[in-house]
């Protein structure tokens, strides 16, 4: 069964030249071929921005969404509180998986599923970012060497506050000395999460092999399962 993507951008940085440079189809273009590139075809793909009627996820979208990416930075405080409200309750009563991208940690979204303030250190040097796979065994290493480098990445550091991730599978080091947890997994409700900190809009993160294999892996993992629909309250005795 095909799993249906919706990559959700705030779609403001991508009309900058430096940035149209390097993602001509924005943020979420470059996202989205990553994603259509599987070669196991499982991903039904479409952007949705916040300039479009009910900021690009009206019922329908989100109702049909398996997997919600998202990608923000300056516009956090524009995305209506009832559409949080909304994205929320697909994630924690529908199972839809989310996955927040680079400065999506401090979206309203982001701080709603995790309940922390979500800040880290930052800094735009364009530091050497290394990515260690701390857990080979896990469905978002399938594929990955051990290692792999972005030659230029915003550097983010620890202390970042999040709840400590239930699965860590990353974790990055910048060469300006910062360490970051930087591949968390989390559930909330019947939904999965995962956090992605490379994604830095004037780096060519998206165009790297292998972090597009990690987006293919995430959207993957991230799908909801069709398990039982578990019954609360009040229960009567099962055996007679
Ligand atoms: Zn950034």
């Amino acid at each position: 069964m095909a799993i249906n993507i919706t990559i959700w951008n705030e779609n403001i940085h991508d009309k900058n030249d430096k940035v149209r440079a390097i993602y001509p189809e924005g943020l979420h273009g470059a996202i989205k071929a990553a994603l259509d590139e599987d070669e196991q075809k499982r991903f039904i793909t479409r952007a949705a921005l916040l300039d479009q009627p009910d900021q690009g996820l009206p019922d329908e979208v989100l109702e049909n969404t398996d997997v919600l990416f998202w990608w923000g930075h300056v516009a956090h405080d524009k995305v209506d509180d009832a559409l949080v409200e909304r994205v929320w309750k697909r994630v924690i009563s529908d199972g839809m998986g989310m996955v927040l991208l680079h400065s999506a940690h401090f979206s309203k979204i982001s701080k709603r599923l995790m309940g922390t303030v979500c800040r880290s250190k930052w800094r735009e040097s364009g530091d050497k970012e290394r990515i260690w796979v701390i857990e080979p065994g896990h469905p978002i290493a399938e594929g990955l060497p051990e290692y792999f480098e972005l030659p230029e990445e915003e550097t983010y550091g620890e202390r970042f506050d999040v709840p400590a991730p239930e699965e860590l599978v990353f974790i990055s080091w910048f060469s300006g000395g910062e360490v970051l947890r930087s591949g968390n997994c989390y559930h909330r409700g019947n939904g999965k999460v995962f956090y992605c900190q490379p994604g830095h809009e004037t780096f060519p993160t998206y165009l790297d092999t292998n972090i597009k294999k990690v987006l293919r892996n995430a959207a993957a993992w991230a799908a909801p399962v069709k398990g039982p629909v578990p019954t609360f309250g009040k229960y009567g005795i099962l055996e007679k």
